[in-house]
């Protein structure tokens, strides 16, 4: 790092040209009010540059820009990964620019890494659910390209209740028993189908604790009659009703019914091929393979 004060004014400089700003004497005095938005933006890659870094985290640093200054200033970006040598850590939430940019992608949901690759091998064969819905939905400039679109339920939850077993499972379209059901989920269900009318003999749901959801008979029910026709709807609605693929076992437990929920794990990375991770339980590692024994 330069400590000189004419060091430190040469490299403030030669940061302001080489983000673009030229004649730098011209921009080093101005204001932020004095500057456009793709100003700005090359005024942070300036004050990025006289750190002469190797490595640059960028946080969507255009996703505020006009399109123009965008092409600008990824242009720019691209100049200077060659002109000097940059890593960039490049945080966007455009998956078309990621195809663009990448060497290699990591997509990330609720804080976690969910696939990574190269940009060939998540983009071109997305393996992760959330990766497949988030490139289905990138718009194609071919009116012939009708590709099916994945428009994925309800709202991102929230960081601080990150959900269990695998954290995209509420939202996931191919969810199944082991992805993390929770009894609360369960239970919300099936109170669902209670007030739909498919669960008369039902008077009450109630979460016993986090592997057990504890359903009350209405008075003269019997509850062998009531497990079984519980039973039968969950099983009719288990497809439409993705957190009901959660139960494990339903019986009669005195005057009421039990529901046992299933095991559950949370998916970790597991690499596919070189370079290429998934983690989501429908994915499987390739088979170990045997090494061959001579005589
Ligand atoms: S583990 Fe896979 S299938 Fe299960 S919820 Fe997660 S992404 Fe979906």
């Amino acid at each position: 790092m330069a400590h000189d004060p004419e060091e430190i004014a040469a490299l403030v400089s030669r940061s302001l040209e080489d983000a673009g700003l030229r004649p730098a004497e011209e921009f080093v005095l101005r204001f932020p009010h004095e500057l456009s938005g793709g100003q700005r933006q090359r005024v942070s890659i300036a004050a990025a540059l006289a750190l002469e870094p190797d490595f640059i985290v960028a946080d969507e640093p255009v996703s505020m820009l006009d399109v123009s200054i965008r092409t600008e200033i990824l242009q720019l970006m691209m100049d200077l990964r060659e002109k000097r040598g940059l890593t960039y850590l490049f945080i966007t939430h455009d998956l078309s620019l990621a195809w663009i940019l990448a060497d290699r992608l990591a997509v990330m949901y609720l804080g976690k890494i969910v696939e990574q690759g190269t940009a060939e091998q998540v983009i071109s064969r997305p393996k992760h659910p959330y990766t497949q819905a988030l490139i289905s939905v990138v718009p194609s400039p071919d009116p012939r390209h009708l590709a099916k679109r994945t428009i994925l339920k309800g709202e991102r939850p929230d960081a601080v209740n990150i959900p269990s077993g695998c954290r995209f499972h509420p939202r996931c379209p191919l969810a199944f028993e082991k992805c993390g059901w929770s009894a609360d989920e369960v239970a919300d269900e099936l109170r669902s189908l209670s007030a739909g009318g498919l669960l008369p003999e039902i008077a009450g749901i109630q979460v016993q604790n986090p592997g057990t959801v504890a359903i009350g008979i209405v008075p003269g029910m019997t509850p062998g009659s009531a497990a079984a026709n519980l039973r039968r709807v969950a099983s009719e609605n288990r497809d439409s009703r993705l957190a009901l693929k959660g139960i494990a076992d339903i019986r009669e437990n005195g005057d009421a019914i039990r529901v046992t929920l299933q095991a559950w794990e949370e998916p970790v990375l597991v690499e596919l091929e070189p370079g290429n991770a998934v983690a989501c339980h429908l994915v499987t590692p390739p088979a170990e393979s045997v090494p061959t024994v001579t005589a």
